[in-house]
């Protein structure tokens, strides 16, 4: 008599799948996808959790249709600190100008009316000063390699461009510096001032739940939308001039996404073909906190490979979600997921060596280092901007900023984090 027909099973031992036909015993013992695994081993599509696992699957089955997906965590090692950190002293330039709440200096609509603030910010986080990491140098090498297939990023510091990585391959998924254009400007006769006591002229919004943001019919601001370069914006911004359309006097704004902006229309454009393309994923230095990006990890197919490189562990599926990791392989049909604890570099690092790119990554990050070592001294003896009113380093994770602009249901809770 096989085990299945016994009406009272044996004890399950040591992690042993069972099988009942006991009615009242079926509920407890319904066999779990771990079980499931075991029963079936063409369900493991990952043999573990491991970063080697991850790659043996590339290579075995020669995978290059890679998507990566990252955040402020690929560029902290180039200097640019989590913008949460109270000693950026990000918001302290701003006192001066009594915002109605921190976040409004993403708010498009109060931007058209006080533009300062952002452009005294946009000024100590302005791109140009940093070097690319180790990270960037990897998804690069990706690419050179004929394995990416496309890098969406949530950051906006334009670090991609600088290693390399040719625009094709990018979706900047909450805009960047890299371009700007005429948003407009408000247009009714009150003064542009910057006032605790701004006008909340309706009470409709879609893009924030603050009272104190503004709405504005775009009779009020009348953009042309006239595109500029990233230098011509960065010359007036550091100049200690706001930036004015040369047809209509609009304000220039750097193509970021900021609150009630509908991320880029590449964005949306993307995303469908990409991650029902792709046959590989890895997420990098990324909180998967802020929608609609934290989503794609679970717009790859369902035996596709995922790896998440980052600090620690997120995006897990517990229950709650819909989808989300499974890295134990208890929740999901297939184990597919994999995860290194690290910073991104460290972890590319393992990964290029594991892949045999390893001696190639450090080439080129050698070699483009040099190159901006030499581009840096050669503006240096141009004109370095001058900083002042803090020795503290100014710069901030630009893309957590915008990440919480755009972010709206969460800025609350980004005001008790940053306690202002
Ligand atoms: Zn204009």
């Amino acid at each position: 008599m096989s085990q299945n027909n016994n009406i009272t099973p044996p004890p399950a031992k040591g992690g042993a799948f069972s099988f009942s036909f006991n009615p009242f015993a079926s509920r407890i013992t319904a066999v779990t996808p771990r079980e499931k695994k075991l029963l079936n081993p063409d369900l493991n599509i990952l043999a573990d959790n491991s970063l080697t696992a991850f790659v043996d699957m590339l290579k075995r089955n020669k995978l290059r249709r890679i998507v990566v997906m990252t955040g402020a965590g690929i560029s902290t090692s180039a200097g640019i600190p989590d913008f949460r950190s109270p000693s950026t002293g990000l918001y302290a330039n701003l006192a001066k100008y009594n915002l109605p709440y921190p976040e409004a200096v993403f708010s498009i609509n109060f931007f058209r009316k006080s533009p300062q603030p952002f452009f005294t910010l946009a000024k100590e986080l302005y791109p140009g000063c940093f070097r690319p990491t180790v990270c960037h140098y990897f998804i690069r090498l990706l690419a050179e390699e004929g394995m990416l297939l496309r890098c969406y990023t949530q950051n906006i510091d334009t670090l991609e461009r600088v290693a390399g990585i040719d625009e094709s391959y990018l979706v900047e998924a909450h805009g960047s510096f890299a371009s700007a254009k005429c948003v407009g400007k408000y247009r009714k006769p009150e003064p542009i001032v910057v006032s605790t006591d701004v006008p909340s002229l309706q009470d409709e919004t879609t893009t924030s739940d603050s009272d104190s943001d503004i709405f504005l019919e775009e009779s009020d601001f009348k953009a042309c939308g006239k595109e500029y370069s990233q230098d011509w914006v960065k010359g007036h911004v550091f100049d200690d001039k706001i930036p004015e359309c040369e047809r209509c006097q609009g304000i220039v704004k750097p193509n970021i996404t900021f609150f009630g902006e509908s991320l880029p229309k590449r964005f949306h454009a993307m995303t469908h073909s990409d991650f029902s393309q792709a046959d590989a994923l890895i997420v990098i230095g990324t909180s998967l906190q802020v929608q609609p990006f934290a989503g794609l990890i679970n717009r790859v197919g369902a035996k596709v490979p995922r790896l998440l490189l980052n600090m620690e562990l997120v995006g897990v599926d517990d229950g709650s979600k819909t989808h989300g990791f499974d890295f134990e392989g208890d929740r999901h049909e297939y184990r597919r997921d994999a995860l290194f604890l690290g910073t991104a570099d460290a972890g590319c690092e393992a990964l290029a060596d594991l892949m045999g790119l390893g001696d190639k990554l450090k080439d080129l990050v050698a070699r483009e280092h040099a190159k901006l070592d030499c581009d840096e001294a050669a503006d240096k003896e141009k004109s370095a901007p001058a900083r002042t009113e803090s020795d503290e380093k100014p710069e901030v994770a630009a893309a957590e900023v915008v990440a919480a602009a755009v972010a709206v249901d969460e800025v609350g809770e980004i005001l008790n984090e940053l306690k202002l």
